[in-house]
């Protein structure tokens, strides 16, 4: 595999060797299929550690470091070397899987640009200095006579911020002060005739703005670049892998019950009662209502009750018990019974089919008279809310899981709602709805001293 390293010039000309690339174009390597979709896949462990730590309300230091911490338990190697083909790699597979929509690039954008910014810092300040210049950023660093002159009015506003010393290595850029009017009005620069005089870790906000607005438009034109001008042949190759990887689930698997194996159909009320996330509770009492699902219900529920443990056996006579109310016995098992044994890999390739992960429940797309999706996603506030207070979430919590779901955090208000309905925290939080019921189970359990019933 051939080797992209990231040297750079720092200003006193000297190569500098940084680990950051700015990921200006597609690196010309040869990459195997299987490592197409494993560095993608790491990549996304780190991007997903840090959604989760901002969706959670972590503070920035506190991401920072699991941001770092993500990164080195997924994208290193032995060799540097090839930790930048991996970063390189797996940077330009997950533009293919997040550009096609606004609301991927969104989510992509802002992940990646909240890795840059805690990769720049970490890197020594003449690597800084060298991916700035990369940018071509129009700053220059203080020279050592100038930053002498005005070393005092430095230390002042160093001290209004609340430090005492300037570091010995500072290093101060002059920046016309209409680029930098946030640290103008904050009072966080000493201006002199036209110019601020604007610290490194000030400048880093720059840097990153800059790496924002240049990955956001890399997201477009990879967009239609994969709409228009990829080969077809390409294009069949690749798009399964695209679209897998976008809905990927990297938590534990779900799809074997493992604890609180074995749910039977007379305990089956109960348990959705106390511990179905609400998903799953609305499928649930949807097919008890109507007798009936559409195909996207009934994979997504079929799934995670077959997870929960409920057999083959009784997962067809539930279904049937249903359904032959509606279609009449004889239609349900014509039509419907053949799609259950094949969740169970009982008919068709044999597959054993693996219970949905929130997200890809979140990125379904329920149309009318669908029950499937996620319903702090798509359910309307409205319905949100009495949803919530059936559940016997009190006012206050309700109206903090409507704010979550008004921000997009949906497993966040799943978390939430979880921790309102059993009184205690999860501080993992929810990423699967399988998860969702074995947290429960545990708690009922503990608590009854036996199996929640
Ligand atoms: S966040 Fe996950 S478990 Fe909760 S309702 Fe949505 S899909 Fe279901």
């Amino acid at each position: 595999m051939q080797v992209v390293r990231c040297h750079r010039r720092s200003s006193s000309n000297d190569v500098v060797v940084s680990t950051l690339p700015l990921y200006r174009s597609a690196p010309p390597l040869e990459v195997r299929l299987e490592d197409f979709e494993l560095f993608a896949m790491d990549r996304l462990r780190v991007l997903k550690g840090i959604s989760d730590g901002l969706s959670r309300g972590k503070k920035p230091e506190e991401i920072a470091k699991l941001a770092m911490d993500h990164w080195k338990a997924n994208m290193r190697y032995p060799q540097a070397t090839e930790d930048v083909n991996k970063d390189n790699i797996s940077h330009f597979v997950l533009r293919l899987v997040y550009c096609r929509t606004e609301e991927l690039r969104k989510w992509f954008l802002s992940m990646e640009t909240a890795l840059f910014r805690y990769r720049f810092h970490s890197e020594s300040s003449e690597a800084q200095r060298a991916l700035m210049s990369e940018f071509n950023l129009p700053y220059k660093a203080v020279s050592n006579a100038e930053f002498e002159s005005v070393k005092d009015k430095l230390v002042q506003v160093a001290r209004s911020m609340g430090q005492t010393l300037l570091p010995a290595d500072a290093i101060f850029y002059k920046v016309p002060f209409e680029e930098v009017s946030e640290l103008v009005a904050g009072r966080r620069v000493f201006i002199h005739k036209g110019h601020a005089y604007v610290a490194m870790n000030q400048v880093v906000s720059l840097v990153v703005t800059q790496f924002r607005s240049n990955l956001s438009k890399a997201l477009i034109l990879t967009n239609r670049k994969w709409t228009s001008t990829i080969r077809e042949q390409e294009k069949d190759r690749l798009t399964p892998i695209v679209e897998a990887l976008c809905t990927s689930y990297l938590g534990p698997d779900y799809s074997q019950p493992k604890e609180f194996a074995e749910i039977s159909i007379k305990d089956i009320d109960q348990i959705a009662k106390t511990s179905f996330p609400l998903c799953m509770r609305h499928l649930f009492e949807k097919v008890r209502e109507d007798h009936h699902l559409k195909h996207g219900g009934r994979m997504q529920l079929g799934l995670f009750l077959k997870g929960v443990g409920l057999k083959v056996d009784d997962a067809l006579a539930f279904w049937k018990a249903e359904f032959a109310q509606k279609v009449g016995a004889e239609r349900f098992d014509k039509e419907y019974a053949y799609n259950i044994r094949h969740n169970y890999g009982r008919e068709g390739k044999r597959t054993d089919y693996t219970p949905y992960s929130c997200q890809k429940v979140i990125l379904s797309t329920p149309g009318v008279g669908d029950h499937h999706g996620c319903p702090y996603r798509h359910f309307s506030e409205e319905n949100l809310r009495a949803a919530l207070a059936r559940m016997g979430v009190g006012s206050r919590i309700v109206e903090d899981v409507i704010d979550k779901a008004r921000n997009r955090h949906y497993q966040l208000a799943c978390t939430l709602t979880f921790e309102a309905v059993h009184g205690s925290s999860c501080d993992a939080g929810i990423n699967h709805p399988n998860q969702y019921f074995i947290e429960s189970q545990k708690i009922l359990q503990s608590k009854n001293g036996s199996m929640a019933q």
